[in-house]
């Protein structure tokens, strides 16, 4: 084992220490001597800079193998410090950055008695193929004089009549909601023909559809899209009408081939071609594109979980999924049965209570809440917030420091941030213990950020409707739908909730299932599970993943990628995807390492 030089004191020193020997293995080809300046408990995250995947590798066992197979063609190289590192708690932390054979990368080291425990390395451009930005933007204005001269609308207009009839894009984009929309721009500015196709009619309009009240739960500098950040004066939750026009806002000047009320019907791989066959069916006329490169990004909470209840043909009322729900104003007076008691559960009856409707919530399961300003103050705020930024935690910063926490230790930090909400919010948690609503911190007490990344679902930002649960004004219930019958909701153990109106809060199905629709069983079992990180933990079957399965890297199935989650991850992961499917459009060698296995279809 390499020894720690006792004489070397400040972060400073430590730091450069550690990279003079690091970099001195990466040189040298050397393994071995790299994975020993690790610790016995460590992880090492790189996104795509060497391994052309999102993959966390663990321990110094992992390090080595990681780099065995890595370091001939990635060659990393000229690891250094960009700011001063700094230390607490023993541990020393450092801003990196360093160059591969193909790329540029951004790095964050954590240090523990001389020897790395987290190492993030992330690809931020590719040498040769850097975006025109900065002092490297174009110029728009052409001088001179030039009897050819075509303006920039022009070109725009040709390039947008060309694509995807006299030519061909390199990728297709299926869906065009934020995640599909943030991808695209990252390819255009990667000089990378990009049609997005989505089947309504205007961008925006997945949120336009949705319930009227709903904001983000999401604060303002979480939710920026790349490249354009929102106005200083924008609102902390986005009113969802606010958010689908900055997205059209956003298609237009990003000047992305945004294909609306255009739908894509199937797709197949044309093997002999190498391109896949998409069929989209655009304003009624189908026609074939042919894309090296096909992304879902239909959105994790599209395909809505529709259930199946005896009775609901019997049922006289009205009856739709959360995602059909136009909000409460056509139900005034009526007794309304919310099926469910996560996010879209608690949104609608708050707002169907506010204009009088009588309304019973249902409770399948227990769900996880906390409280919005709790969650801002003690979860989001150090890094996402007017507080973060001013003490220089920009977005992107936000973003990489996030990045740099492992999956695998996630939890251990949330599980003291839920602890400390727990206290803060007692009576509010005793009161609806009281009322009987059954609650939960997650398997592990690590709180709704874990459920989301584990499992997607099972949990509420409470904006307020919980004190209606709590104190009964909205009603509860608990158990499984069993029946309906013309007039209520029966549940298993016989109890009857007359309604004139039922919501199916019943969240929504897994982007696998995407794949199913628009391709085949066949190739959506061979990509397996999406999302989810194989925490052994309820809806997140093991083995461990490290990453989550199957989001913005190379799937089992070549030229089939995944895009999509909330917008830090659309904003965030967009750029690794683009980077990918920019490597492969100019035909840069991208051995992946460490695809990962399928355990789970669906
Ligand atoms: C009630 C509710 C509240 C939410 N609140 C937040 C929040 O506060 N913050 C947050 O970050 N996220 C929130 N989310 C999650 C939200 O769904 C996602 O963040 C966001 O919509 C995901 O964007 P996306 O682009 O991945 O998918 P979507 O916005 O769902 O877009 C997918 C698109 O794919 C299109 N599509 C699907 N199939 C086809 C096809 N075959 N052909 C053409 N087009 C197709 C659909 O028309 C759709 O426009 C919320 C979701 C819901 C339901």
């Amino acid at each position: 084992m390499t020894t720690v030089d006792p004489e070397v004191r400040t972060p400073q020193q430590v730091v450069g220490a550690w990279l003079e020997r690091f970099n001195a293995a990466l040189d040298a080809q050397d393994a071995d001597a790299a994975a020993d300046l690790f610790a016995t408990a460590c992880f090492w995250r790189d996104l795509v800079a060497l391994t052309w995947n999102l993959k966390t590798v663990e321990g110094p066992e992992g390090v080595r193998d990681m780099l065995t197979h890595t370091l001939a063609t990635a060659r990393p190289r000229d690891f250094h410090v960009t700011e001063e590192p700094t230390e607490a708690d023993g541990l020393v932390e450092a801003w990196l950055e360093f160059e591969t054979e193909g790329g540029r990368g951004q790095g964050h080291l954590r240090l523990r008695d001389g020897r790395a425990w987290t190492l993030l390395t992330a690809l931020r451009e590719l040498k040769g193929h850097e975006e025109h930005r900065g002092s490297a933007r174009p110029a728009g204005a052409e001088h001179g004089i030039n009897p050819e001269r075509r303006t920039w609308l022009e070109r725009r207009i040709n390039e947008a009549e060309e694509l995807g009839h006299t030519t061909q894009p390199e990728v297709v984009i299926v869906g065009g909601g934020q995640g599909g929309i943030a991808l695209a721009a990252r390819l255009r500015q990667l000089d990378v023909p990009t049609i997005v196709v989505d089947r309504h009619a205007r961008p925006g309009d997945q949120w336009r559809g949705r319930y009227k009240s709903l904001c983000l739960h999401d604060p303002v500098w979480y939710d920026h899209l790349p490249y354009i950040k929102f106005p200083e004066n924008w609102p902390v939750f986005s009113p969802k009408d606010k958010i689908a026009d900055w997205l059209e806002m956003y298609t237009r000047v990003m000047e992305l081939n945004y294909w609306s009320s255009t739908e894509a019907t199937s797709a197949r791989y044309d093997e002999d071609a190498g391109a896949w066959e998409v069929t989209v069916v655009r304003d009624g006329t189908a026609l074939t594109l042919r894309p090296r490169q096909l992304v879902l990004a239909t959105g994790m909470s599209g395909k809505p979980n529709q259930p199946s209840f005896p009775g609901q043909d019997v049922f006289a009322g009205e009856q739709h999924h959360s995602s059909a729900h136009p909000g409460p104003d056509a139900y005034a007076g009526k007794r309304v049965v919310v099926v469910g008691s996560n996010n879209s559960a608690f949104d609608i009856c708050g707002a169907l209570y506010e204009v009088g409707a009588d309304v019973t919530m249902v409770q399948r399961s227990s769900t996880h809440i906390v409280r919005s300003a709790t969650l801002m103050e003690i979860g989001l705020a150090a890094l996402y917030s007017e507080e973060a930024v001013a003490n220089g935690v920009t977005t992107e910063r936000a973003d990489m420091i996030f990045a740099s926490l492992p999956y695998r230790i996630m939890h251990e930090f949330q599980i003291p941030l839920y602890e400390q909400m727990r206290e803060r919010d007692r009576d509010f948690y005793d009161r609806l213990e009281r009322a009987g609503f059954e609650h939960d911190w997650g398997d592990d007490g690590s709180g709704l950020f874990m459920k989301y990344l584990r499992r997607g679902s099972g949990y509420y930002i409470d904006v307020g409707a919980a004190d209606l649960v709590a104190d009964g004004r909205v009603k509860l219930a608990h158990g499984q739908v069993d029946h309906l019958t013309r007039d209520a909701v029966v549940l298993a153990d016989g109890t009857e909730l007359p309604a004139d109106l039922v919501v199916y809060a019943t969240g929504y199905g897994s982007m696998n299932g995407w794949a199913a629709d628009l391709i085949s069983q066949e190739v959506a079992d061979r990509v397996g599970k999406v999302w989810g990180l194989g925490s052994d933990t309820t809806k997140d079957p093991g083995p461990w993943e490290g990453e989550q399965r199957n989001m913005w890297k190379p799937t089992q199935v070549p030229a089939l990628w995944f895009h999509g989650g909330n917008l830090h991850q659309s904003r965030h992961y967009s750029l690794y995807l683009a980077l990918q499917l920019k490597a492969r459009a100019v035909g840069i060698a991208t051995p992946v390492y460490g695809l990962a296995e399928v355990h789970h279809t669906g």
